[in-house]
């Protein structure tokens, strides 16, 4: 887990957060900063934190069948919830064959 630390004087230890909705606001006791920092993120699901963080490409269809990839984002899958999603994610052999996934939505 990366360190928080105050953008505005470089403060890491003498902050305090509160949660707001999803986030967690972080507030620097020495200058008094605050800001915004992702939640730690949890199964909506079940609220469990034993997530595996997976890189999907993000696609734009050019023409034909082929596509091309623009960028790539950070999805979370449960180890709970999504063990069958995460075992063929993690088995190259089984993401070519699946077509669970549509890829345009
Ligand atoms: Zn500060
Ligand atoms: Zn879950």
């Amino acid at each position: 887990m990366p360190i928080v630390r105050c953008q505005q004087c470089g403060e890491s230890e003498d902050l305090s957060g509160a949660r707001v909705g999803n986030e967690i606001e972080i507030t620097c006791n020495v200058c008094g900063r605050s800001w915004l920092r992702d939640a730690e993120p949890t199964c909506p699901d079940c609220g469990g934190r034993a997530l595996r963080a997976t890189k999907e490409p993000v696609v734009q269809r050019a023409r034909g069948t082929a596509y091309s990839v623009v960028g790539e984002k950070t999805t979370y899958l449960c180890e709970a919830c999504d063990a069958g999603e995460i075992a063929r994610r993690f088995d190259p052999l089984k993401t070519e064959t699946s077509q669970r996934e549509d890829p345009w939505k």
